[in-house]
């Protein structure tokens, strides 16, 4: 049975058996799991489903949270008529907020892999399919290289807000987004989970404060950061460039940074954007109007 306790036992795995990260995921999954491959592929044409849905009622219907913080940014951000590096990652930033907005609404998303992290992923697949043509059997391969970096993760670190702030949440979905990108696109075991570390640099320290409490504001501004910490990511290691510090340490030092964050600034919305002027009379409204 396969045991990966760090991204590096993943790559000798692949390495000696040979096979690539999804075989390795996969064996892995047959192993943890009394389920057969076939279900678990089958379980993850689902999950794929499921995104590429959140994405879609995001950018088409009416998304106005209860407390009125969001108000459809995803289709602005999808018409624009101004953009910054071109369509794609206009685009996958929409796509982002989309589905950040039908969390906030109440829809349904997949925790990938929280639900305030939830647009990172379908955003980056989706982008992949519409700009790249990648196959839906390769996207569902590109969610099991996801799940390697998700897996070693929450091993070595956390994806809870309250423990590692917004660095556990959208900083690990950026990661596991740019090791999806850099799988989709060619990219050697080594390049794929050089991105991860990358695109975790890019968020270290990353605090987590809700204003009013709510998965919010600035949770789909995060999520948007998030993809395009992602493609960034991706494409710096596709280049070959290494970061001076592995992935597994990257990993361990998000767990150090979470524990040396103050509890003001992990989910309490007690500290950072949630203790501002404007957040404390947003939160007085809200909480108002629910009375
Ligand atoms: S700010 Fe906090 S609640 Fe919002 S996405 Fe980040 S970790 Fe989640």
């Amino acid at each position: 049975m396969p045991r990966f306790n760090l991204l590096a036992d993943i790559a000798r795995y692949c390495a000696e058996k040979p096979c690539t990260i999804p075989e390795a995921m996969l064996d892995y999954e047959l192993a943890q799991k009394r389920l057969t491959r076939e279900e678990i592929l089958k379980a993850l044409d689902k999950t794929l489903s499921v995104m590429e849905n959140a994405v879609e009622q995001g950018l088409r219907q009416l998304m106005i949270t209860k407390s009125g913080m969001l108000n459809n940014w995803a289709k602005r951000v999808f018409e624009c008529s101004v953009s910054t590096l071109g369509l794609p990652l206009q685009k996958a930033i929409a796509r982002a907020l989309a589905v950040s907005e039908v969390n906030a609404c109440m829809g349904k998303i997949v925790a990938a892999p929280t639900a305030g992290s939830s647009g990172i992923m379908p955003a980056t697949l989706v982008t992949m399919r519409e700009e790249r043509n990648i196959s839906r059997e390769k996207l569902i391969e590109g969610l099991l290289v996801s799940s390697a970096v998700g897996l070693i993760f929450a091993k070595n670190s956390s994806f809870a807000g309250s423990e590692a702030g917004c660095m556990g949440e959208t900083g690990s979905a950026a990661a596991m987004a740019a090791a999806t990108i850099t799988y989709l696109l060619g990219g050697t075991v080594e390049q794929t989970f050089e991105a991860a570390g990358i695109a975790l640099k890019g968020a270290m320290g990353l605090v987590c404060d809700p204003v009013a409490g709510l998965v919010e504001e600035p949770c789909a501004i995060r999520n948007a950061i998030g993809v395009a910490n992602a493609f960034t990511s991706a494409q710096i290691a596709l280049a070959g460039v290494k970061s001076l510090i592995p992935p597994d340490e990257v990993i361990f030092a998000t767990k150090e940074v979470g524990d040396l964050m103050s509890p003001r600034l992990k989910e309490s919305a007690l500290g950072g954007l949630a203790n501002t002027k404007t957040a404390r009379e947003i939160q007085k409204k809200v909480f108002r109007s629910d009375e």
